[in-house]
């Protein structure tokens, strides 16, 4: 079976060395020395100045929100993982919903003006794929009426834009790092901010708000992580590159081989080049994805639709409205099988299986 994505394990051994340490410690979790470590080595590999590792990517998104004090409407995209949404209604605000642009896949910036109102208080965008969003045109409008910006950047592992990590713009930028991540620590996940004041606010806010053992500084919730999660990190951030290395090259296969095919590929940001995180194909239409879908399926493979469908007509606690873009792309698309132990000679397959059910 090929599945659309394997989470990547180092060697046993080398994950095993972090769990002597653990045994001989007995400090299991809060903030323990292999946490401490996993932010600083991840800090300095993603070239930003702070990070706080939080026990999933929703927990970041949730802390985001609580930490800029949100409160209202917040300007988001419905082409995302269900959590951008969940975690603003979950938080006491409202989404609402701006269609995305047809190439990028992104929250389209030129859009975004005439979806707000007096009660917007924040812009909540992912940057889907890994592909960067407009960062300059939302930071303008962002400035222009006095909103937040956090960026959902789940996908965006390693991402540069202008030679800038992906994670340094907007007033917060989270990311995920569960098991089906590009890096992965098992759960997890992590939040930046250049905002040092900020940055102390979530540190206290994910440790229950406790600034000493009696003394509380901020409300909190539990999202710390574990010295095992941290282990996991630690062990996988070695193999980063090969990881890196090994996707760009299944890429770039799936490249030739569906060049002359009748899927595309969403449109990077010029500015930008993919962390090869996902392989995802626009089909040109609903019928021919779902017969290749089953075609793949009769072979054992299995990709993914995703994102469908629609978070904005899809949620039973959001207003449903159709949005043009949104809507027709989330029913043509799809992601391919892509992970480190995928072979050149499977990415073949796939797309024989692929180019021999277009166009018939
Ligand atoms: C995976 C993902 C999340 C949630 O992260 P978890 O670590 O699973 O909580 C949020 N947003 C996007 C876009 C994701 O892909």
């Amino acid at each position: 079976m090929i599945p659309v994505t394997k989470p990547f394990l180092p060697p046993q051994q080398e994950y095993n060395k972090y769990l002597q340490g653990i045994w001989k410690r007995r400090w299991l979790t809060n903030m323990g020395p292999l946490a401490s470590d996993l932010e600083i080595k991840l800090s300095n590999h993603l070239c930003v100045d702070n990070l706080l590792f939080v026990s999933n990517g929703t927990i970041a998104l949730q802390l985001a929100i609580k930490a800029l004090g949100l409160n209202g409407e917040i300007i988001t995209t419905p082409f995302t993982y269900v959590a951008t949404t969940s975690s603003i209604v979950w938080e006491g605000c409202e989404p609402v919903y701006v269609d995305i642009e047809k190439d990028s896949l992104n929250i389209d910036s030129s859009k975004i003006e005439a979806a707000i109102t007096k009660k917007t208080c924040a812009i909540m965008a992912t940057h889907v794929y890994g592909n960067p969003c407009d960062v300059e045109a939302i930071k303008k409008i962002a400035d222009k009426h006095n909103l937040k910006v956090i960026y959902d950047a789940a996908h965006a592992f390693g991402v540069k834009l202008n030679g800038n990590s992906i994670f340094n713009y907007g007033d917060i930028s989270t990311c995920s790092t569960h098991a089906t991540k590009l890096f992965h620590t098992t759960e997890g996940g992590f939040i930046v901010t250049k905002d040092k004041s900020l940055l102390k606010k979530m540190d206290y806010m994910r440790n229950f708000g406790h600034e000493g053992p009696i003394t509380y500084r901020e409300i909190g919730i539990n999202g710390k992580n574990s010295e095992f999660h941290a282990a996991m990190g630690l062990a996988n951030l070695k193999y980063v590159s090969a990881i890196h290395e090994k996707r760009k090259k299944l890429t770039e296969r799936y490249n030739l081989k569906l060049k002359n095919s009748n899927v595309v590929n969403p449109l990077w940001h010029k500015k930008s080049v993919s962390n090869y995180a996902y392989y995802p194909i626009i089909f040109e239409s609903e019928e021919t994805l779902l017969k290749c879908i089953d075609a793949l399926k009769k072979n054992d493979i299995f990709g993914r639709r995703y994102f469908y469908p629609s978070l904005a007509n899809s949620l039973p606690y959001v207003k449903t409205i159709a949005l043009k873009n949104t809507d027709n792309i989330s029913k043509r698309i799809f992601c391919l099988p892509l992970f480190h132990d995928l072979t050149i000679e499977k990415v073949d397959l796939i797309c024989a299986i692929l180019l021999n059910n277009q166009n018939k």
